[in-house]
C-alpha cells in the first residue's frame, strides 16, 4: 500500500510538473507569435508611410514649401521610430546570444540625462503633454554605457507616452540617495494591474488593456531596460495604479566600481 502510494505521488507529481512545463512553453509560443505580428506590424507601418510621403514629393505634386516640409518631417519621425524599433530587436537577439558587451565609461550622468531628454522634448511637447525635469545638482561621475541609459530612459519615456490616455503628463527625475542615484519616470497614463506589474518585464509581455492592444509595440523596450540595468549592478522597480499612473525607477549603485559593473556586464550577457 505503502508502495503504491508513494508511486502514485511520483506519477502525480510527475503529470503537474509536465502539464506546467507544457503549458509555460505554450504561453512562450503565443507569446512569440503574438511578438513577429506586432514587429512585422511596427516595421511595415512606418515604411509605407515613408514611401507614400517620399512618392507624393517625388511627383511634384506638392506646391507650397510648408506641405513639403511638412512631408519631410514625417519621413524623418518615421525613419527615427523605424531606427529605434530595429536598434530594440538588434539589442535583444545581441542579449539572447549571449553576445551583448557594455562599454562602461566614467559618464557626467545628469548631463546624459539632460541631453537624451532635450532631444526628445520636441516630440513629448508636441504630443500635448506637459513634461517636468528634475535633476539634482552634483551627481557625482559613474561608470556606466551611455547609449545603453540612454536607451532605457528613452524606452521608459516613450511607453509613458504611448500608455497616457486623458491626462498626459511626464515628470523625469534624478537624484541621489543611500548610495544609489535614482532615475525616475512617472506618468499620469493608464497604469499596470498589481498581477502582471512582475510580468513586464518578461520579454515579449504586453498586458491586457485594451489601450496598449490598439499601441504598436513589440514588448522588448522593458526586458532591455532590466536587463541594461542589471548589467550596471542596479535594479528597476515599478509601481503603479490603473487609471492614475506609473513610476518606474531605475537604481543604480554610486558605488559599484568598474570592476562589479564590468564584471556584472558579462555574467548577464551570457546568462
Ligand atoms: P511595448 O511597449 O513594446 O509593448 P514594453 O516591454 O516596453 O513593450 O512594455 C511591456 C508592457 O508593459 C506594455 O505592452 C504595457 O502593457 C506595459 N507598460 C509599459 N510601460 C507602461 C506605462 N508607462 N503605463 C502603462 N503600461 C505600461
Amino acid at each position: 500500500m505503502i508502495i503504491l502510494g508513494v508511486l502514485s505521488l511520483l506519477m502525480s507529481g510527475g503529470l503537474i510538473l509536465t502539464y506546467r512545463s507544457v503549458s509555460k512553453e505554450m504561453a512562450l509560443a503565443r507569446l512569440k507569435s503574438d511578438f513577429v505580428s506586432n514587429v512585422s506590424h511596427e516595421l511595415r507601418t512606418p515604411l509605407s508611410l515613408i514611401q507614400l510621403y517620399a512618392e507624393t514629393l517625388e511627383l511634384g505634386r506638392i506646391t507650397t514649401q510648408e506641405k513639403k516640409e511638412e512631408y519631410y518631417r514625417i519621413i524623418r519621425k518615421e525613419s527615427e521610430r523605424l531606427g529605434k524599433l530595429i536598434s530594440n530587436i538588434l539589442d535583444f537577439s545581441r542579449i539572447e546570444a549571449g553576445r551583448k558587451e557594455y562599454d562602461l565609461r566614467e559618464t557626467d550622468i545628469a548631463e546624459l540625462v539632460r541631453n537624451t531628454l532635450d532631444t526628445y522634448r520636441y516630440q513629448i511637447e508636441k504630443n500635448g503633454f506637459e513634461f517636468e525635469m528634475s535633476i539634482e545638482q552634483d551627481i557625482p561621475e559613474m561608470r556606466v554605457d551611455r547609449e545603453a541609459i540612454a536607451r532605457a530612459l528613452l524606452n521608459l519615456v516613450n511607453n509613458a507616452l504611448k500608455y497616457s490616455a486623458d491626462v498626459k503628463f511626464l515628470l523625469v527625475k534624478l537624484y541621489r540617495t543611500n548610495g544609489t542615484v535614482k532615475l525616475e519616470v512617472v506618468d499620469r497614463g493608464i497604469g499596470i494591474p498589481r498581477r502582471e506589474q512582475s510580468k513586464i518585464f518578461e520579454k515579449f509581455y504586453r498586458t491586457s488593456d485594451p489601450l496598449v492592444h490598439n499601441t504598436k509595440g513589440s514588448g522588448l523596450g522593458l526586458s532591455l531596460v532590466r536587463h541594461i540595468t542589471h548589467a550596471h549592478g542596479g535594479q528597476v522597480e515599478v509601481e503603479s495604479t490603473p487609471g492614475k499612473g506609473s513610476k518606474f525607477t531605475l537604481s543604480l549603485p554610486l558605488t559599484a566600481t568598474g570592476r562589479i559593473a564590468n564584471d556584472l556586464a558579462s555574467g548577464a550577457a551570457a546568462s
